[in-house]
């Protein structure tokens, strides 16, 4: 990929990241035969929040992991399957795992399956009876209060001397519900379940990673010439008759159109700057409200691994008590907020240490030391066993303060509702009605966000609303032609 300058280049159409929304814009369009575009991507590989780094003899997935639903309703699993990229036969099972407290004791395995089947039942349950509530309580309700709300009830099904014990698992499910949204749950509007929507069939691997999947799409088009890395975009002008596309190198494009796919942490923190004229206030409205938390991952290497073969380290899952869980300052306390730590797939002298919220953004900005200190601390006091040794290697993620993310998935903020996502995804259109700048990525799906499915739906939604605008080839279409002699002119 090349990463040379160009100016004043003209394209039908400029792609703005190369993430899978914006490679499934690419694929959508060579598919076509429309190929009059170019990708510019900031950072300096492709694949935006799907990355895949080698590590521990192995890799791990920094970013996504795993496919959410094994249907053909999932257009990743589906681009996986063509490409055998995914083991359907070995899906992730959530209900693995045993819970630990914190002097030590291993909660009864039994119990502790029992209490997590019922944390399950009663997101189902959520997931089943946003029906039943009236608009105004959907507003006021958030996923929290859901939860506490069942709390008493859920407690009754528990002997009293198994109680202290459920409750410290129900802390546990809290931890997981905070990485599933990104966000603090008592944020998230209960609202929230209505517009997600789950597919069947379990959360299947990615033996090849990530890195598997993006590789597939970009090979789809020819995207040595088609992508440029190593090129951030500034400003997109929109007027009449074409964009104007200014990078931080001073280069600028011209295209009759772009496809904007930054995450909605970049919209956020640049769009007053990043479009001319600025979006509307609706499309601001959006940009703000929608939620966009922190998700991260520590992976920690073990040589030799303290466990053994034989007997698999499963997902160690952190039960603390009511009061211990009281977070004082996020700085001292960010382990609280670990729901668990995991065997690593593929990976075997390795954990991952999955962490979210305001403590997961502290994480990213302490040393490899304190991180080695913090985690190995948590192994030995939970699991009970002094000798657990420090990991010879650290490395984690960092999508709040990487600045072309800026956090890590987007999920329904407390005064945003459903019909936000679709106004983030609304095209922006010129006086004559056309298509200008268009917008994909995860943020831009209602049902699908937070996920890469929802993200290669969207590219493919917006590629196809613009091959509609141009024709069926817009290389041949008179349409197109005028257009471009126009744009030409304007510059
Ligand atoms: C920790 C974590 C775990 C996840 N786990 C899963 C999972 O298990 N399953 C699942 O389905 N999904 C998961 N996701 C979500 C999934 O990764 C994302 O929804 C999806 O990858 C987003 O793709 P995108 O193309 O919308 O955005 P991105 O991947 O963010 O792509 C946008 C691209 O735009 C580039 N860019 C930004 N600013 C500029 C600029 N100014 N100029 C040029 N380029 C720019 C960025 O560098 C980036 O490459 C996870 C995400 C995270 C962070």
């Amino acid at each position: 990929m090349s990463s040379d300058k160009t100016s004043d280049k003209f394209y039908g159409v400029v792609i703005i990241g190369a993430g899978i929304a914006g490679l499934s814009v690419a694929e959508t369009f060579t598919a076509a035969g429309f190929e009059d575009f170019i990708i510019l991507e900031a950072s300096d590989r492709i694949g935006g929040r799907c990355h895949t780094e080698d590590f521990g003899g192995s890799f791990v997935e920094l970013g996504a992991n795993w496919i959410h639903g094994t249907t053909s309703e999932n257009s990743i699993m589906v681009l996986a399957e063509e490409n055998d990229l995914a083991n359907k036969q070995e899906l992730m099972n959530w209900s693995k795992g045993c819970f630990y407290k914190s002097d030590g004791r291993k909660i009864d395995e039994d119990l502790g399956a029992k209490v997590w089947d019922f944390c399950m039942e009663i997101d189902a349950e959520a997931q089943r009876m946003h029906c039943c509530l009236s608009k105004q309580d959907k507003t006021i309700y958030t996923v929290e209060d859901f939860y506490v709300d069942r709390l008493p009830e859920f407690l009754e099904k528990f002997s009293m001397s198994d109680r202290d014990d459920a409750t410290a698992i129900f802390n546990s499910f809290f931890n997981y519900q905070r990485l599933n949204f990104g966000w603090d749950i008592a944020k998230v509007p209960f609202e929230s379940y209505i517009k997600y929507k789950d597919i069947d069939g379990g959360d299947a691997f990615m033996p090849k990673g990530a890195r598997s999947l993006i590789s597939a799409i970009a090979s789809r088009f020819r995207s040595k010439e088609r992508i440029k890395v190593g090129v951030e975009v500034v400003t997109v002008n929109w007027e009449d008759g074409g964009v104007k596309i200014r990078c931080s190198s001073g280069d600028t494009y011209r295209a009759k159109c772009a496809v904007v796919t930054v995450s909605l942490g970049y919209l956020k923190k640049h769009h007053q700057t990043f479009f001319y004229p600025p979006v509307s206030h609706e499309k601001y409205l959006a940009i703000d409200r929608i939620a966009f938390g922190v998700v991260n991952k520590i992976f920690l290497e073990y040589d030799p691994p303290f466990w053994s073969k034989d007997t698999p380290l499963d997902s160690v899952r952190l039960a603390w008590d009511n009061k211990e869980l009281v977070i004082t300052d996020h700085k001292s306390q960010w382990f609280k907020r670990i729901f668990c730590i995991d065997a690593v797939r593929f990976n075997p002298n390795c954990l991952c240490v999955w962490i979210s919220c305001h403590e997961g953004l502290h994480v990213e900005t302490v040393p490899d030391e304190e991180i080695s200190e913090t985690c190995t601390m948590v192994l030995r006091q939970f699991l009970g066993d002094p000798t657990i040794p420090y990991p010879c290697k650290v490395i984690r993620s960092t999508w709040g303060t990487n600045k072309y993310t800026l956090g890590s998935y987007s999920c329904m903020g407390l005064r945003s509702d459903a019909s936000h996502f679709n106004i983030l995804a609304e095209p922006l259109k010129d006086s004559n009605g056309q298509l200008r700048v268009l917008f994909a990525g995860e943020a831009t799906h209602a049902a699908f966000n937070g996920t890469m499915h929802g993200a290669r739906e969207s590219g493919v939604r917006e590629a196809t609303r613009l091959l509609r605008q141009f024709g069926t080839d817009p290389r041949k279409s008179e349409c197109f032609i005028r257009d471009l002699v126009v744009l030409n002119e304007v510059y």
